[in-house]
């Protein structure tokens, strides 16, 4: 008997921009999450199903085997820290990238001197002291999980960094990019037991993502 392969995914962006790799393989998910309730959906290959699950959990998904394999952003893949993840392969899809952005009126370049403070707001504590910390700028790091768009506006933090694809989101709340922290896409990951154990399989999946995501990265 062949194993089974379980795939983490999370709603939303990640589901939608994997199908079409998966439909070059004439992989289909038989379930639709926006109309079903189901957490683990079919698909049309008997090997293969996939699991929903929140966007950040997906590394501790695969991390302890509730899944062999997941698709993430490298945002997530950065802050979860990557421990127990083979990360073969950069998706190309879900693009977008993290950026520092202030209240139009602020005086960031004023502000981000070596041995200045400076208060953050982020969903990304991890990603935001490194980037910081080479600069030599002291951190109030603010977590947040959400709206991080508020907090410059309200007074509680200086600055935000978040993900930016359109930029549209900050010029509606009159806000500023002020740095280019890094480019985002995402990976796919992989459970390093169930690469050992179920080797076949797994590299039948993963082969079916390489040449998906080798169209995919082509240059525009
Ligand atoms: P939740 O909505 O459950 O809190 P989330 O906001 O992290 O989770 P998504 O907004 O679907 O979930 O983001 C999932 C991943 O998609 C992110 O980790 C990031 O890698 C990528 N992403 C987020 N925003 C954008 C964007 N505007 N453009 C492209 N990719 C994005
Ligand atoms: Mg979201």
């Amino acid at each position: 008997m062949t194993p089974m392969i379980t795939i983490a995914l999370s709603k939303g962006r990640i589901f939608e921009e994997t199908l079409p790799l998966l439909q070059r393989a004439r992989i289909r998910v038989l379930d639709d999450p926006e109309t079903s309730r189901k957490l683990i959906l079919r698909s049309s290959d008997p090997q293969l199903r996939v699991v929903l699950v929140r966007a950040t959990d997906v590394p501790t998904y695969v991390e302890y085997g509730g899944a062999d394999i997941g698709v993430t952003g490298r945002d997530v893949l950065l802050e979860h820290g990557g421990r127990g993840l083979y990360q073969p392969l950069d998706l190309g899809i879900a693009r977008c990238h993290m950026a520092v952005a202030v209240h139009a009126g602020f005086d960031y370049a004023r502000q981000v001197r070596p041995g200045n403070r400076l208060s953050v707001a982020t969903k990304y504590p991890t990603i935001t002291r490194n980037f910081f910390a080479d600069k030599g700028v002291h951190l109030n790091l603010i977590k947040l999980y959400g709206s991080m768009e508020l907090a410059p506006l309200t007074g509680l933090a200086d600055a935000i960094v978040d993900l930016v694809s359109t930029g549209r989101t900050l010029a509606a709340n009159d806000l500023v990019e002020v740095e280019h922290v890094m480019d985002i896409s995402a990976r796919l990951v992989v459970n390093q037991a169930a690469l050992k154990l179920k080797t076949p399989a797994v590299r039948r999946i993963l082969s079916v993502f390489e040449e998906a995501a080798s169209a995919n990265m082509e240059p525009a």
